[in-house]
């Protein structure tokens, strides 16, 4: 029995090195390192696969959903509504944005509850609505516009987790203001380091968000709005785009094969598995569910059997000691339930069929 990895760097570097050595010389010897033709050619790229007319490249995740709110005119005064159960990047970014938070409970999935945020409009006015395809499963477009629409609100989504997504065959962020992603080296299209993009449709919205993430420069020493420095470089641009997008289909691919193996053979009574069609998430990851207190003694038992989990997330976004006023995770019951339910199983694209089955035959044996 070998280890089995949450994430495997040494087998990623085996398959990608030369071709990330390929794109260092290829950056060094240009001698431009921001800024430059890597970063507009990996865009260009980006946007091609995800399916939106832009893609603008920025320092991370967080950046993105931040520039991308500043770029819409969400800031000071305004309200956005988002989900307590998400990476907290996610309300820090309104946060820096200078924006109003407010949560809303989830659905069984994990994913935002849009009746929720209709009733939420009727106690305060909502200028922005900020949903997370949380483990790549996607937020139903048509829902989310109705929604959005109902409330008067614009909508940005985070698609971190849902890099090239899709709900009703429509790329996330094509039928809204945008979508935001990360580079964050685990994420579906990861980097080396650090790195994000804002994604949409909206020429005028990409060209504020090309502003903002160079000091809000018009043109050059000329800054008409306090921007951020929050360029992607050049060199994680060139390998984002020769070592890794190249790969990005296959690799999704292999984590969809991976979803529908644990859907297919995990068989326990105190488990529940996601109830979704394999191919409508981009399974950035495979959560499960115990109920009843029982998930960390899951998580320990899978430890003993060389098996690395994840819990995502232990504390709700809402709660954060962060926020200026954080909430009583009992506030939304739902979420609260699957922080304290959810086990992340491994599901990287490295993951070999023998590996799946010391997953599967552990997680079965389990006996609460
Ligand atoms: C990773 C992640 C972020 C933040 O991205 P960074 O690049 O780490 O700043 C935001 N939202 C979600 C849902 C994430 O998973």
């Amino acid at each position: 029995m070998t280890a089995v990895l949450a994430n495997d760097f040494r087998a990623q570097w085996d398959d990608i090195g030369d071709d990330v050595l390929a794109a260092v010389r290829r950056v060094g010897e240009s001698g431009w390192y921001v800024l430059g033709e890597e970063v507009a050619a990996f865009e260009r790229d980006l946007a091609g696969f995800h399916g939106t007319s832009y893609a603008v490249g920025v320092a991370s995740g967080l950046d993105a959903i931040e520039i991308g709110l500043r770029a819409a005119g969400i800031g000071p005064g305004a309200v956005v509504v988002t989900t307590p159960l998400t990476a907290f990047a996610t309300a820090l970014a309104v946060m820096r944005a200078g924006a109003a938070l407010r949560f809303v409970d989830v659905d069984d999935e994990g994913l935002i509850d849009l009746d929720a945020v209709e009733d939420l409009a009727a106690q305060t006015s909502i200028d922005a609505v900020l949903p997370v395809h949380l483990y790549g499963h996607p937020v139903n477009h048509q829902r989310l516009i109705t929604a959005a629409d109902a409330v008067g609100a614009v909508v940005l989504e985070d698609v971190a987790q849902a890099i090239g997504g899709r709900s009703d065959g429509q790329p996330h962020g094509s039928n809204t203001l945008g979508a935001a992603t990360s580079f964050y080296p685990t994420k579906n299209l990861g980097a080396l380091g650090d790195g994000g993009a804002l994604l949409t449709n909206d020429a005028a919205l990409a060209a504020r968000a090309r502003q903002l993430r160079d000091y809000g420069q018009v043109a050059k020493y000329e800054h008409a709005i306090p921007g951020l420095n929050s360029r992607l470089d050049e060199l994680h641009a060139g390998v984002l785009r020769t070592a890794m997008l190249p790969r990005l289909e296959q690799a999704l691919r292999r984590r969809r094969e991976i979803a529908d193996r644990y859907l297919n053979t995990i068989d326990h009574q105190a488990i529940r598995v996601p109830a979704l069609p394999v191919e409508d998430s981009s399974w950035h990851l495979f959560p499960v569910f115990v109920e009843g207190g029982a998930r960390d003694a899951l998580k320990a038992w899978l430890a003993e059997a060389d098996v690395q989990t994840a819990v995502h997330y232990p504390i709700l976004a809402s709660a954060q000691q962060a926020l200026p006023q954080p909430e009583d995770p009992l506030q939304y019951p739902v979420a609260h339930r699957l922080a304290t339910s959810e086990l992340s199983l491994p599901i990287h694209p490295y993951l070999s069929d023998d590996a799946i089955d010391q997953v599967v035959s552990a997680v079965n044996a389990w006996r609460p």
